[in-house]
C-alpha cells in the first residue's frame, strides 16, 4: 500500500505559478474559440463535420488548464455540508460515456446511511472524476468498477474505487503523484497529483493498492467533519 505524499514541494510551487500564469492567458482565447466553434457547428448543415470533435479536444485543454491552475493556486477550500451520495452520482454521470464506450460496468454500493460530509463538494468531485476516469482507462478492454463508501473508525469517510485493470508495476510506485508522470499516450499526469492536493487539503488521505494485471485498489478517506 503506498501512501501518497507531496514530493518536491518545491518544484511543484515553481511549476504551478508558472503554469497558473500560462493557464490563465489560455482560458480567454480558448474560450473564444470553443464560442465561434459552436456557432459554425450551428450553421453548418453537414452533420459529417468535425465541430463535435473540436469542441471535445477543446474541452480537453480547459480541464489539463484548470488542472494546471490548481497547481498554481490551491484554491481556499471552502467546506460545507454535502451528501456523499450525490458527490459519487454526479461523478458518475460525467464518467459514464466514456465507461459505456469500453464496456466498464460501474457498481456502488453504500453502506448508509451516511452523515454529511464536512467537504468542498466542487473539489471532491474533482478528486473522484480523475480516479474513476484513471480505473476506466485501466481497463481498456472493459470490466467492473466497484465503489464502495462507508463510515470509518466512526469519523472519518472511506471511498474505494477498485478496478480489475492492468494494475501498477512496483517499480513505478513511485512515480504516482509526481507531476506530469503518466504512462498513456494522452495522458497529462495531473490527475493523482492534483487529487491527492484536494484530498490533503481535506485532512485526508489517499492509498493505493495494485497487484500488475489484477486491478488496482484506490482509498480515499476523509474527516467527517472538521472541528477547529
Ligand atoms: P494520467 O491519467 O493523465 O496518466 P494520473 O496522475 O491520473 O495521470 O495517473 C498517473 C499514472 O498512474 C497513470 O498514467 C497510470 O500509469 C497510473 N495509474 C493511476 N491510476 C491507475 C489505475 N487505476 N490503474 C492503473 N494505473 C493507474
Ligand atoms: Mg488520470
Amino acid at each position: 500500500s503506498v501512501h501518497l505524499e507531496l514530493r518536491q514541494k518545491e518544484k511543484l510551487a515553481v511549476i504551478g505559478q508558472m503554469a497558473a500564469g500560462i493557464g490563465h492567458e489560455i482560458r480567454n482565447p480558448l474560450s473564444a474559440l470553443k464560442g465561434f466553434t459552436q456557432l459554425q457547428q450551428e450553421r453548418s448543415p453537414n452533420s459529417n463535420d468535425f465541430y463535435p470533435i473540436m469542441i471535445q479536444e477543446i474541452d480537453r485543454i480547459n480541464s489539463i488548464v484548470n488542472d494546471l491552475m490548481y497547481l498554481g493556486k490551491p484554491k481556499e477550500i471552502k467546506f460545507d455540508k454535502a451528501n456523499i451520495e450525490e458527490i459519487i452520482a454526479y461523478t458518475l454521470s460525467i464518467t459514464q460515456q466514456q465507461a459505456e464506450r469500453q464496456g466498464v460496468t460501474i457498481e456502488t454500493k453504500i453502506a448508509g446511511p451516511l452523515p454529511p460530509l464536512d467537504c468542498d463538494s466542487l473539489q471532491l468531485k474533482q478528486v473522484f472524476i480523475n480516479l474513476i476516469k484513471n480505473a476506466i482507462e485501466s481497463m481498456p478492454n472493459g470490466g467492473r468498477i466497484t465503489i464502495n463508501v462507508r463510515v470509518i473508525e466512526g469519523k472519518k469517510m472511506n471511498i474505494s474505487i477498485q478496478d480489475e485493470g492492468c494494475g501498477i508495476d512496483e517499480d513505478s510506485v513511485p512515480n504516482l503523484g509526481e507531476p506530469f508522470y503518466t504512462t498513456k499516450t494522452d495522458g497529462t499526469g495531473l490527475g493523482l497529483m492534483v487529487s491527492n492536493q484536494i484530498v490533503q487539503d481535506h485532512q485526508g488521505e489517499i492509498t493505493i493498492k495494485s497487484s500488475v494485471g489484477k486491478g488496482t485498489l484506490v482509498n480515499v478517506t476523509v474527516p467527517i467533519s472538521h472541528n477547529y
